[in-house]
Order: structure tokens, then C-alpha cells, then sequence
């Protein structure tokens, strides 16, 4: 059993993925070839933004929305203490200072009450000057941006939304990528949308943005002439390849990928629900479903859980062990942080299931089967 079933995927894909390689290999656009601007179309389209500019990794694309933002030292900018390092990290390299906010236990993102608590600590301490939320989506579930928005009004932030797990998600038909000033995803192979590498993109419907974004992403170049170097840029772009694949891949998720996660979902809430802690979907959010993510009582039974289905061959995971301000990248991080319980808590008490399009059937049955006769009394 496969913990998110890539080879799968191909196989079922190879036919239209292995003529989509062979045309750029013929073409010989290696760099920004046409499938990548016609992808970058496709994703804008999808996501309903009028700017998406393709990038190197989900990293980088929030490296470049924090430089879009000038985001620099001295600024404070709001990062939920669950998820993954990057998050965070993207935003000490351009020098700013993350504050972390702890989450909501339900929903595992970012608490808008608790953001506002934490604004208003930073503002009364006067050493950091607040610029912006990164809100992430986490597991495939958009963050609270109703609540986020207002939030970010009533202190004038900008919003950006990391969703480098929440490309296919919505908010009463909103798509994922859209809710940020600036929107980032990554294409990493495990994401809900992956391709065979690395690959990132950023989302605006902000023209100035998308312009500045266009120069930076090839080495600060002015308009169409590379030669012509008007700022300090970055060299991160996605190679035409990814951009083919991701063609192909983009049109299986949207024809029916999305669909079946958010089938092996349910039928996973629907053998769960009574044993353990199951995933919230607020009304009206829709999930992509980068992880399927139970809740147990306490660390003891949440490792004992994964130890026993390890036994017999049940791939899980932990995301997220250690919460960023557990860090030993950030021990030195001299900030006060507010109340971090909630994220604590969950970082000792998750555990992700397998999970993807092509699980189905039997293997959850297996599962489920399998969690069912351990005791989670
Ligand atoms: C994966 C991930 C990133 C980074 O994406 P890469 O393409 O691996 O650089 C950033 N944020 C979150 C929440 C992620 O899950």
C-alpha cells in the first residue's frame, strides 16, 4: 500500500504524459517553452485570477510574493505555528520575523481571534512593524478568510495565502489561490497538483504585482529583454517539461481527481466517524484533501496507532511532529509568543492516513478494518 499513489497515477496518465515529454524533447524549449504560458493560462483560468506567473517551488513562490509585498527587516509577518518549515521560512530569509499564531483545533488552520490577539501584542510592543498574514491551507482546506479578511482590514495587512496544499479547494465556489493578495501553490509530486519535480506558482489579480513578479522571476529583467537588468531578481521558473505534465495532470484533476479524493473522504469519515477524531469541513469549504488527518486522545495512543498499522504494512504520516516555534531553526526566534497550545497539542495527537485519487475499494476497507480492532477507548 502506498501512502499517495504517484506510480499509480502515471500509469494510468502514461499514455498522454509520455507524448507530452516526448513533444518539448522534439521542440526543444527546454525554458519557458509555449506549454508553459499556455499552463500558467489554464491555472489563472481555473483559480479565477487574472495573473499566474509559474515559478521554481512552492518556496520560492513565497520568497517572491514576500519580495513583491517589500517585505524586509523589521517587519512582523503572521505565520500559523502548524505547518510545514517553509512557511516560516520564507519568510526569515527576507529578514523579516515571523510571528507565530496558534490554530484552530478543527479546522488546523490559522484562528482569526487569536491573530487579532497577537496583531495587537506586536503593535504594543512597538519593535516589529506588522505588514502581513500568511494564512496557509492547510491538508487541502482553505483557511478562514472571511474572518482573516477582516482581520487584515482592521489593520491594514496584506493577505498572503500559501497554498501550497490547497489547490483545488473552495469557499462557497471561491477556488483555493484566489482569497490572498498574493496566492502561492507548490507542485511538488505529492501535492494535490504535482508534477515529476519541483514547481511553484504564484496567483494575483494585482497587475503591478504580476509585472514586478515577471522581472523578478527571470533576474530582475526589464519587460520582455532579459539583458536589461532593473532590479535584484531570482532565477526561478518551471521547466517546460513540469509545465507539460502538468497539462496533462491538470485536466485529469479538474475532470476527476478532486472528485475522487473528496470520495475516498467520505467513505473514510463514514468507517471512522464513530472511532475517532475525523476532519472538519466547515459548511460550505470544500477540501482537496493533501491529507487525510485523524485526531487521537493523546501522543501514547496516536503512536501506538501508527506502530501497530506499520505492522501490517499501513503507510501514515506526521504532519506535523514539531510546531514552528518548536523549531530548532527558531529557538533563538526572540519574540514572545502567545498562546500556542492548540498547535502544540496537535502536533502530539495527528496522524495522516493514505490518501489519494486512485485509493480506493479494498485498501480503505483495510484501513479501517485495521483501526477498527485497535482499542482507541
Ligand atoms: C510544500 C509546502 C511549501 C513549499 O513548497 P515546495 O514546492 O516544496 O518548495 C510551502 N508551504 C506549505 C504549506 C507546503 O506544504
Amino acid at each position: 500500500m502506498q501512502f499517495r499513489d504517484l506510480k499509480k497515477q502515471y500509469q494510468i496518465l502514461k499514455k498522454d504524459i509520455d507524448q507530452a515529454i516526448v513533444s518539448v524533447l522534439n521542440e526543444g524549449n527546454y525554458i519557458l517553452g509555449k506549454q508553459v504560458e499556455e499552463l500558467e493560462e489554464s491555472l489563472a483560468e481555473y483559480v479565477g485570477v487574472k495573473h499566474c506567473i509559474t515559478c521554481g517551488n512552492g518556496t520560492d513562490a513565497l520568497t517572491m510574493a514576500l519580495m513583491t509585498l517589500d517585505i524586509k527587516e523589521g517587519d512582523a509577518i503572521f505565520v500559523p505555528n502548524f505547518t510545514f518549515f517553509a512557511t516560516a521560512e520564507a519568510v526569515s530569509f527576507s529578514g523579516a520575523t515571523p510571528i507565530f499564531v496558534d490554530v484552530d483545533e478543527e479546522t488546523f488552520n490559522l484562528d482569526p481571534k487569536k491573530l487579532e490577539i497577537v496583531i495587537k501584542n506586536v503593535l504594543s510592543e512597538r519593535r516589529f512593524i506588522p505588514k502581513a498574514i500568511i494564512a496557509v491551507d492547510l491538508f487541502g482546506l482553505p483557511a478562514d478568510y472571511v474572518n482573516i479578511k477582516k482581520v487584515a482590514d482592521r489593520y491594514n495587512l496584506k493577505i498572503i495565502e500559501d497554498g501550497a496544499q490547497g489547490f483545488g479547494g473552495s469557499i462557497n465556489g471561491k477556488r483555493a489561490c484566489s482569497f490572498g493578495d498574493i496566492s502561492t501553490t507548490s507542485f511538488f509530486p505529492a501535492k494535490p497538483l504535482g508534477c515529476y519535480g519541483d514547481g511553484g506558482a504564484i496567483f494575483t489579480d494585482n497587475d503591478a504585482y504580476a509585472e514586478y513578479l515577471k522581472s523578478i522571476q527571470v533576474h530582475g529583467k526589464n519587460g520582455a529583454d532579459k539583458y536589461d537588468n532593473v532590479r535584484i531578481g531570482m532565477n526561478s521558473r518551471l521547466d517546460t517539461l513540469q509545465a507539460a505534465i502538468l497539462q496533462v495532470k491538470l485536466k485529469a484533476f479538474i475532470d476527476y481527481e478532486l472528485e475522487a479524493v473528496n470520495k475516498v473522504a467520505s467513505w473514510y469519515d463514514q468507517r471512522l466517524r464513530e472511532i475517532v477524531d475525523v476532519p472538519t469541513i466547515p459548511e460550505g469549504f470544500y477540501s482537496s484533501w493533501a491529507q487525510y488527518t485523524i485526531k487521537l486522545k493523546s501522543k501514547k495512543q496516536r503512536d501506538e496507532l501508527q506502530a501497530k498499522l506499520k505492522d501490517t504494512e499501513i503507510p501514515t504520516m506526521i504532519y506535523y511532529p514539531k510546531t514552528m516555534s518548536e523549531q530548532t531553526a527558531y529557538k533563538d526566534l526572540d519574540v514572545k509568543n502567545a498562546n500556542l497550545s492548540i498547535s502544540e497539542k496537535l502536533s502530539k495527537t495527528v496522524l495522516s492516513l493514505p490518501m489519494h485519487p486512485y485509493f480506493m475499494g479494498e485498501e480503505i476497507e483495510i484501513v479501517c478494518a485495521k483501526i477498527k480492532k485497535c482499542d482507541l477507548t
